[in-house]
């Protein structure tokens, strides 16, 4: 079945069923079959007599039109794309151990096991969002590279406001928020040793087109479609999303100064500041209640305890709003 979506999705005519069949060395019974079975997923085909069949849907992932659409340097220039894969993470995470070069993007039309941090559920369906892994190799120690999560947060927002016009949150570290609900989450795993960075994965998922949520992610989740009731090209937003990561990435590289220079951009974006906040901390005896105040030159989010009026630096564990 996902042959003849290759070949529909690689010609921009109509194909007949009988080339088709011949491609793929099967009968025209056969690709009709299997034309049916797409529209059953979802696949938007057109079918005319005596012309064929033709892939109308017009926000088609494929690596070849991911590729001539890019305008980055390196971002994204080595693109693996699936239909269907476990985790762009989990993939992308083999092709680093395999010498795969800066930049490399692994994108995936939906991911039966997307994850978020601490082994959460990403949910990622088909033609909604934008499922994608980046590899980075950045030539510092591990210790430094931990606030490539922030600056990812940082080029997402970013990116999705030069295509939308719409301002969004980011809720510390790295989730991005549109009205106060997720519309992105960032997962970033590093391969490391004990001085030196051999690969930085930074996962991105965001609900572009999504219509409707599950119960379980209707109060926490929303998308792009749902916010600006506009349905945004993904192609348009990869782009834009990897043009302000290569920027965010490339001044992080170049400069010694770490997060310091983003510190302030990444405060006056970040939803905490000025909110009541639950900290769950990593151990329970470091849990406790207070007020955003502040972002460090290091990423740390600074929150003004509620028991004892002292300001701590928070670098680890869940924080969540409070809407009291
Ligand atoms: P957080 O750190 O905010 O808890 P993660 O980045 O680990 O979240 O992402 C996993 C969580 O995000 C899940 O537990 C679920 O609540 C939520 N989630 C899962 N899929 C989606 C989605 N497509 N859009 C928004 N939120 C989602």
């Amino acid at each position: 079945m996902y042959r003849v979506l290759e070949i529909l999705r690689n010609t921009t005519d109509y194909v007949s069923g009988e080339n088709i069949g011949k491609m793929l060395g099967v009968t025209r019974a056969s690709v009709w079959k299997h034309i049916r079975q797409l529209r059953n997923e979802g696949y938007q085909i057109t079918s005319v007599t005596n012309k064929g069949y033709l892939l109308t849907e017009n926000d088609i992932l494929s690596e070849n039109i991911i590729s001539s659409a890019l305008t980055t340097k390196d971002m994204g220039r080595n693109t693996h794309f699936f239909l269907e894969t476990d985790s762009t993470n989990t993939q992308l995470k083999l092709l680093g151990s395999k010498n795969a070069p800066h930049g490399t993007l692994v994108i995936a039309e939906s991911m039966t096991h997307g994850r978020g941090r601490l082994g959460r559920v990403w949910q990622s369906p088909k033609f909604t969002g934008l499922w994608f892994s980046l590899l980075l190799r950045p030539n510092i120690p591990p210790q430094n590279a931990s606030v490539i999560t922030l600056l990812a947060g940082i080029a997402v927002s970013r990116g999705i406001e030069k295509v939308t016009h719409v301002k969004t949150d980011i809720k510390w570290p790295n989730d991005i928020l549109l009205n106060g609900k997720k519309i992105c989450g960032i997962l970033t795993e590093m391969d490391c040793e004990m001085d030196k960075t051999n690969f930085v994965i930074l996962g991105i998922g965001v609900n572009v087109n999504t219509k409707i949520f599950p119960d379980d992610l209707s109060d926490i989740a929303t998308s792009i479609f749902i916010e600006t009731g506009v349905i945004y090209s993904r192609l348009d937003l990869l782009n834009s999303i990897l043009n302000e990561l290569e920027i965010v990435y490339s001044k992080f590289i170049a400069k010694s100064s770490g997060f310091s220079s983003f510190a302030r951009s990444y405060q006056s974006m970040c939803i905490n500041i000025g909110r009541n906040l639950q900290v769950i901390g990593t151990m329970s005896d470091n849990s406790f209640t207070g007020v955003g105040v502040g972002i460090t030159e290091d990423g740390g989010l600074l929150v003004k305890r509620d028991s004892d009026g002292c300001t701590v630096v928070v670098t680890a564990g869940e924080v969540s709003i409070r809407n009291t």
